[in-house]
């Protein structure tokens, strides 16, 4: 069992705070599902002092190797690969759908296609090297269809259906949207075996 916090889109100022691991103690692992100021994250990577896994969002900087700004020290952006973490196995895929061509980390539904092939062949070789199935996805935007919405920068990715129906994962984790149309009494829904969890603005849970 892993106690997780995981947080994503907006500062929560109760968690924000020198005593956040007073608030939610036992917390194991931070999961962030992106378009979160990287210092919150660092801050919490600090404080709690444990691993922190992220995936970026369409607010995000674009990731860059030189530039020391485009992502969160101490943390581990996990955007198209997968870890292997106490006992867990996590992937992670960021971005959302495109609304504004040449913004970083937003991709056309054909580009977030390309997108999963490419991770498969590594999700097939950790389940074989780990003989264990995907635990958690972490992503950005939701699936399409669920948890999205009508709106051009809302709609679901359709790659993200698949790759659901393909590995598999226990728990896909998103950010991204809120219910404010669709306003289901819940936040999460179950998938093709798949629970998929609406974390914005986060949730703290535990991961069997
Ligand atoms: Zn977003």
């Amino acid at each position: 069992m892993m106690k997780i916090l995981a947080i994503s889109d907006q500062i929560i100022d109760r968690i924000y705070s020198i005593s956040v691991r007073e608030t939610y103690p036992d917390v194991q692992a931070i999961l962030s599902c992106g378009d979160l100021p990287y210092e919150y994250l660092e801050f919490l990577v600090s404080i709690y002092n444990v691993p922190l896994l992220y995936v970026p969002g369409n607010h995000d900087p674009e990731y860059t190797l030189h530039d020391a700004r485009s992502r969160a020290h101490g943390c581990e952006n996990i955007d198209g690969s997968t870890l292997f973490l106490k006992g867990l196995f996590f992937a992670g895929l960021g971005g959302s759908v495109q609304y504004q061509p040449g913004t970083p980390n937003q991709y056309t539904q054909q580009a977030m296609f390309l997108r999963v092939y490419r991770m498969l062949p590594a999700l097939a070789w950790q389940k074989i090297r780990y003989r264990r199935t995907l635990d958690v996805l972490l992503t950005h935007s939701p699936p399409f269809g669920i948890h999205d919405d009508d709106d051009p920068a809302h709609h679901g990715l359709h790659a993200l259906n698949l790759l659901v129906r393909l590995a598999r994962p226990r728990h896909l984790l998103h950010g991204h949207t809120i219910f404010y149309r669709q306003n289901l009494q819940d936040h999460v829904t179950h998938y093709n075996g798949t629970k998929i969890i609406n974390i914005y603005p986060f949730r703290v849970m535990n991961l069997e």
